[in-house]
């Protein structure tokens, strides 16, 4: 008998239509616990839509979701986040005026003890809360190379420090399953191979990242497993280096880069 397959993530037959786009058109896969897991497809294909439908943005005209064991198809984003799921967006959203520091320190909110608003108004339990953020939240800096930005206006960072930034704050909800939506977009080489190391360092770490990326090269590097989508439909799921010879994936794409 095969072992049983260890799954952290379950999507039953997914299903979502805006208007008459059937832009995720009945898939289903498993992500196991740290690994590296990428939705890769050309521009349209469903990819976007699909990660809305995992955090809970779009809730799917059928299929069910279930987060290892707990059916979470009808939950609303913030308590999927309270249940360790978190995602980067692929236009990034940041408080702009707000220091890089709380920027991270602001992701917090979803695994402490107390309320958002009364850090608005805050009590003592706040500010010991607080300062327990401050100290997680620089270390996160750390993580994804920013200790130097710490005190300037999210706005003033450049474009690929912004989205380290964005990184650091999805990681402060303390995740067990990340999602990121084409990350390395806008990101010179140097910034998307450091982006790259720290997706694997986490899954090192066994947190499971899903992958949002058209770059197929990029994808290639990093992921343990491979679903490709196309028009909302799976054409692929497998391994990299099975992607890269499947001949529906070939066919797909021969002589045309996905972009
Ligand atoms: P990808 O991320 O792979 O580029 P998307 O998931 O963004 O693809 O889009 C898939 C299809 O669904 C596209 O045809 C897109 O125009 C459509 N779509 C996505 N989101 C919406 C929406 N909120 N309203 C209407 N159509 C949408
Ligand atoms: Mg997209």
């Amino acid at each position: 008998m095969a072992p049983p397959v260890n799954t952290l993530l379950e999507a039953h037959d997914l299903h979502k239509s805006f208007g008459g786009v059937h832009a995720v058109g009945g898939v289903s896969f498993r992500v196991a616990p740290a690994s590296v897991f990428a939705i890769i497809g050309p521009n349209g294909a469903g990819k976007s839509t699909m990660l809305n439908l995992l955090a809970g943005v779009h809730r799917p005209d059928s299929g069910r979701l279930v987060l290892d064991g707990v059916d979470v198809t009808g939950l609303k984003p913030h308590r999927r986040a309270h249940l360790g799921i978190a995602r980067t967006f692929q236009k990034i959203r940041l408080f702009r005026s707000l220091s890089v520091l709380d920027n991270v320190a602001a992701g917090f909110h979803t695994k402490h003890r107390i309320p958002a608003w009364q850090y608005v108004l805050p009590g003592a339990a706040a500010r010991a809360d607080r300062r327990q953020f401050r100290h997680e939240a620089a270390d996160l800096l750390e993580f994804v190379g920013l200790s130097h930005r710490a005190t300037v206006d999210a706005g003033s960072l450049s474009y690929g420090e912004q989205r380290m930034l964005e990184l650091a704050r999805a990681l402060a909800t303390g995740p067990r399953l990340l999602m990121v939506d084409e990350p390395a977009a806008g990101l010179n080489n140097i910034e998307a191979d450091l982006l790259l190391d720290q997706l694997v360092a986490l899954r090192n770490r066994g947190m499971a990242v899903i992958l949002i990326e058209h770059n197929m090269d990029l994808v290639t590097r990093v992921a343990d497993h491979v679903m490709v989508m196309n028009h909302g439909q799976l054409l692929f799921a497998g391994t990299p280096s099975a992607m890269q010879s499947d001949p529906a994936v070939i066919e797909a794409y021969l002589g045309v880069e996905l972009e």
